[in-house]
């Protein structure tokens, strides 16, 4: 690892802006869970570390005329058992409680869940050719081992997938990000905060150099009836999806009046399939429906050597969500 000097001494957005501009390559530091890997890897050197664990953003709070705000540094674990998260947006709950291990999920924050970094191999092989990590040096996942890598959003710059179950859940529920610039505070919505790869992988979010995400706001509409979370991947716990998918229903019976659904596991972003969500309206569930819902999706699908396997994967993670959801709980 290389030497770094590290600061505890901000107590608000602006203090932790302030410094880490002033200070020459800085990084907030919350929960560690994936930055302390890249840092011991060489992935990333910051010279400075802005420790933002002072500040108060853990709440997670209901707001004034419906939704939910959720504090950048309240612990993965906080959120997915909180009553109002559990309750009234069972989608993140579970999403949330699928991601990572119990100890990751005790550190790891709702801010930097956010902002976690892909886990394409190459990306971490400081050996290896990586657009992300270097730009312009070439991606050697494209024609290398690439099982895990993205079949949606994907450039021939880079193929790599967004890991977090979270996005997912924050997609299909239509969250907004809450953004601290320095001199006020701005909101992104969530399913445009993050870039597709293009000629700049290394540019994965809407974020300017050291703005800081303080909150996560959910809409009131938290689909508690019908609603699915479905992760596919290669071990019953602690392992990144291969396909995963949010599906968040209002049916007015066995009709459709209202769907959202987002994939992980697929895309180089968290995969908001709003094509599908509008053919959706008005249709009455059925199997055939939900077949024809997995072709529509996947249907820009691109699969590489290793990965082909999750076109179809993805589609079949579809219909059974769908299923799921529009039975929905009893
Ligand atoms: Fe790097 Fe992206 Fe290629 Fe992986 S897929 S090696 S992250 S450029």
């Amino acid at each position: 690892m290389k030497i770094f000097t590290y600061s505890k001494d901000a107590a608000t957005p602006t203090q932790a802006i302030e410094e880490a501009t002033n200070k020459n390559d800085s990084a907030y530091i919350a929960g560690g869970t994936n930055l302390i890997d890249l840092m011991k890897d060489l992935v990333l050197t910051p010279a400075h570390l802005v420790d933002i664990n002072g500040l108060k953003m853990t709440s997670v709070d209901k707001l004034d005329g419906g939704g939910v705000r959720i504090g950048a540094l309240a612990r993965n674990s906080d959120v997915a058992n909180h009553q109002l998260i559990r309750e009234n947006y069972p989608v993140l709950s579970r999403a949330l409680l699928s991601g990572a291990s119990p100890q990751l999920r005790n550190m790891a924050t709702t801010g930097g869940n956010v902002l976690q970094r892909t886990r394409c191999s190459y990306f971490y092989d400081v050996a290896s050719a990586c657009n992300k990590r270097n730009p312009g040096s070439g991606c050697d996942a494209i024609d290398g081992y690439n099982r895990v890598h993205a079949v949606l959003g994907g450039s021939a710059k880079c193929i790599a997938v967004n890991p977090s179950d979270m996005n997912v859940a924050l997609a299909a529920l239509d969250a907004n990000v809450l953004v601290s610039t320095g001199s006020g505070e701005r909101k992104i919505r969530f399913v445009e905060f993050h870039k597709l790869p293009g000629n700049t992988p290394h540019i994965e979010t809407m974020l300017d150099p050291y703005e800081l995400i303080t909150a996560i706001e959910l809409p009131p509409a938290g689909f508690s009836k019908n609603w699915c979370y479905l992760k596919v991947r290669d071990r019953a716990s602690y392992a990144f999806a291969l396909v995963s998918a949010a599906v968040c229903l209002h049916m007015d019976g066995s009709k459709f009046k209202e769907a959202r659904l987002a994939l992980g596991g697929v895309g180089t972003k968290p995969w908001r399939v709003s094509e599908v969500e509008k053919m959706l309206v008005g249709k009455t569930a059925d199997e055939k429906l939900f077949k024809s819902a997995a072709e529509m999706a996947m249907k820009s699908a691109k699969g590489y050597e290793h990965n082909k396997f999750k076109i179809e994967m993805g589609k079949r993670t579809i219909v059974r969500a769908l299923k799921v959801a529009a039975a929905g709980v009893s």
